[in-house]
């Protein structure tokens, strides 16, 4: 189908699209009400109507068992593991394990797994974009977290085929966010991206040369971002009501949402502003039926207090990353801010004390991966040599097999670029065996069974004969998206094996 070809970031809380047009300019695609962003949220009303975007959000407190939040945080995610297991903590919707060990959300009749969701957030991004541009939209690069593992990319990719949408290339943010800053300015330098987003932190150093983007390293905390700062406001509300009032607010969800709902807005004042009220009035009842207010003022300083070790945590994690690249902070020519909350002050202090010079004005902190992945989008689509990037990414975490002990026998390191190739040899066991199994699991774990499961692999179709005659060896090709594809052949004739993949992608629907 011909069709333009756009950028898309599928955030966490919010996603952006931009194109670039004929002109050459980069357009971020307004939503209605000018907005360039458009919350991830997907709900079904009581009607049994689906929303999306604003829609969704605007009903999101009133409805909060139908609607789908922090989509992103479970695709590609085994249900029985610990991250879904607190993650559930957060959500409010009901989640429960699918065919193939994934997270199903069930509503009424209906059940969704998440890339399901994902494309119904993909799909209202499209239509809106084809809208906006009078044009149908046929091809993304969309942009995950640099921490993605296999399984996760595969399922994104998964839901833009649900919707017909060819995700030409899935790329992480922060190498879009540095495509935004430098694919047009012929640069020189090496870059630390720091990207405080909603739920999580990533950083990752770049290097760019001309149109080469070279990731020397990445790193991050899935638990830190956002939400740990309006949680530490919450604890410290609630704290104060327990003390004037002797009333433990946590039994009480309805209290609980409207604390969370201002704890946010008021973070986001903090940020512009020195002090701001936190007022809910009638937010409970004693048992004896009077009603109690929140009533206070949170000034910059305590939150900045509270929030301390929030920030001073994302600062070693930076530290940690620029030395796995093997450089020191001088080295850095430039910091790139992502993300809403490095909006916040303390967060720009701290970067620019550990860094020794403050960030980049140029980078939009909720822009620049939209408008970097449209860079990249265009420069894949044209035929025009001088426009072409090149690209050399990492992946976040080893790539491994188990071996008959039950340790992760590593394949590709963590950090290792991609794209990638590595072989590994191996011999029958046993006389006249027929096949060879593996099973792959992607993450930083001595045990492979503490890693994530990316999938167990059947190659069939040996040549008979005693053991240790055949000679089999395994290729692992990890492309520039992170994305792995496992064969096998027979060393000695040649002759590829059947692969059958037991699990691949959990989302597979
Ligand atoms: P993102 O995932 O990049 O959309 O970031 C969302 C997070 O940024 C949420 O936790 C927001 O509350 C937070 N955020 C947005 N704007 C601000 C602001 N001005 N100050 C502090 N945090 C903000």
């Amino acid at each position: 189908m011909p069709g333009e070809i756009v950028g898309i970031d599928l955030g966490t809380t919010n996603s952006a699209c931009a194109i670039v047009e004929d002109d050459g300019n980069v357009k971020m695609i307004p939503y209605r009400g000018g907005e360039t962003t458009i919350p991830s949220i997907f709900a079904i009303d009581e009607k049994g109507n689906e929303l999306v975007g604003h829609e969704a959000k605007r009903q999101w407190l009133l409805n909060p068992r139908r609607t789908i939040y922090g989509a992103k945080r479970l695709i590609g995610r085994d249900y029985q593991s610990g991250f879904v297991k607190k993650m559930g903590e957060y959500f409010a919707y009901e989640m429960k394990p699918g065919d193939q060990g994934n997270v199903i959300i069930p509503i009424d009749e209906a059940q969704y797994n998440l890339s399901q969701v994902s494309a119904k957030i993909l799909n209202t991004i499209r239509t809106v974009a084809a809208d906006y541009l009078q044009k149908p939209i046929a091809k993304a690069v969309v942009t995950v977290p640099a921490y993605f593992n296999d399984r996760q990319r595969q399922a994104v990719k998964e839901a833009g085929k649900l919707i017909d949408l060819e995700i030409i290339r899935i790329i992480n943010e922060p190498t879009a966010a540095a495509m935004a800053y430098g694919i047009r300015q012929n640069l020189n330098q090496t870059v630390a991206i720091y990207d405080l987003g909603g739920g999580t932190f990533d950083v990752s150093v770049i290097e760019i040369r001309g149109r080469t983007f070279e990731v020397k390293a990445t790193g991050g905390d899935i638990f830190l971002g956002g939400i740990d700062w309006d949680n530490a406001l919450i604890r410290y509300v609630i704290e104060d009501f327990q003390q004037k009032h002797g009333v433990d607010l946590t039994t009480d969800p309805i209290a609980m949402q409207r604390i969370k709902d201002l704890a946010e807005r008021t973070k986001i004042d903090l940020s512009a502003r020195t002090e701001a009220p936190f007022s809910i009035p009638f937010v409970t009842m004693t048992p004896e039926g009077t009603p109690l207010d929140i009533n206070m003022v949170i000034t910059r300083d305590k939150f900045q207090e509270l929030t301390e070790p929030l920030v001073k945590r994302t600062v070693e994690i930076a530290d940690m990353v620029v030395k796995d690249a093997g450089l020191g902070v001088h080295q850095l020519d430039e910091i790139l801010l992502v993300g809403g909350q490095t909006r916040w002050p303390a967060v720009q202090k701290a970067v620019t004390e550990y860094f020794g010079k403050p960030p980049a004005k140029s980078v939009h902190p909720d822009e620049a991966v939209a408008v970097g992945a449209a860079l990249y989008a265009h420069s894949l689509d044209t035929d025009a040599v001088d426009q072409k990037v090149q690209l050399l990414d990492v992946i976040p975490m080893a790539i491994g097999i188990e071996s008959a002990s039950g340790d992760m026998v590593e394949v590709f390191k963590r950090n290792a670029s991609v794209p990638n190739a590595k072989s590994l040899d191996t011999t029958t066991s046993y006389d006249n065996q027929e096949e060879v199994q593996v099973r792959i699991y992607q993450g930083d774990s001595r045990r492979a069974k503490e890693n994530d499961l990316l999938g167990e692999f059947e190659f069939s179709g040996l040549r008979p004969g005693p053991k240790g005659s055949v000679n089999v060896q395994i290729v692992f090709d990890c492309n520039v998206e992170g994305i792995l594809t496992v064969t096998a052949h027979d060393k000695d004739t040649g002759k590829s094996m059947e692969t059958t993949v037991r699990v691949q992608s959990t989302e597979a629907v």
